[in-house]
């Protein structure tokens, strides 16, 4: 069992490194960005709630988070792991995470920093922007307006989230700048597999 965080700017490629955790390892993929999505899409309560908020590349409230999270988790307990993508973002998520692993008898193994220039970041999401208009089906905050916002964002999310990973032992940075296959295989060997 082994169970992680994937930590990273929009653009990173941490969506596409935890479709192939799922592949290869059979762990459960948490992203909160896409529950959060399908929620706006669903028009839910929730998803009216946070509709504003990411459009604009803001945070949606703690607690919102938190609940999907908490939802997910103790709905199906992962028996080979799970790989949370997007979560937490501030120490307040971090907290109330190490809260419910407690209450579930599991623990963290690794927290992934995805390190990346910030200009290959713009020129991936243009790309993906423009893929994405291409088939019709647009992120409402895939553009490079929105991205600035976002990377802004991350970078904070990462200043307070690192000490605190750092501190029990967690933390590992891996160079998400090269391929796709490149990057699995730092995780691989990270993962000791
Ligand atoms: P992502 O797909 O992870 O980039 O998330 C897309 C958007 O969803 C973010 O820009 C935020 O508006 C919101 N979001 C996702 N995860 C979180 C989180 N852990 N805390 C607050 N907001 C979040």
């Amino acid at each position: 069992m082994v169970n992680l965080i994937l930590i990273g700017p929009p653009g990173a490629g941490k969506g596409t490194q935890a479709e192939r955790l799922v592949r290869d390892y059979g762990l459960i993929h948490i992203s909160t960005g896409d529950l959060l999505r399908e929620a706006i899409k669903a028009e839910t309560p929730l998803g009216r709630k946070a509709k504003a908020a990411v459009d604009g590349g803001a945070l949606v409230p703690d607690e919102v988070v938190i609940g999907l999270v908490e939802e997910r988790l103790s709905g199906k307990e992962p028996e080979l792991g799970f790989i949370l993508d997007g979560f937490p973002r501030t120490v307040t998520q971090a907290e109330a995470l190490e809260h419910l692993l407690c209450s579930l008898s599991t623990l963290l193994d690794h927290v992934i920093i995805f390190d990346i220039p910030i200009d290959l970041l713009e020129e991936r999401i243009a790309k993906r922007a423009g893929q994405s208009r291409a088939v019709g089906t647009p992120r409402s905050d895939d553009n490079v307006e929105v991205l600035k916002k976002r990377v802004e964002e991350f970078a904070r999310a990462t200043a307070a989230l690192s000490p605190f990973y750092e501190h029990r032992g967690l933390l590992r940075r891996i160079d998400a700048a090269v391929g796709i296959d490149d990057v699995a295989a730092q995780i691989s060997n990270l993962l000791g597999r």
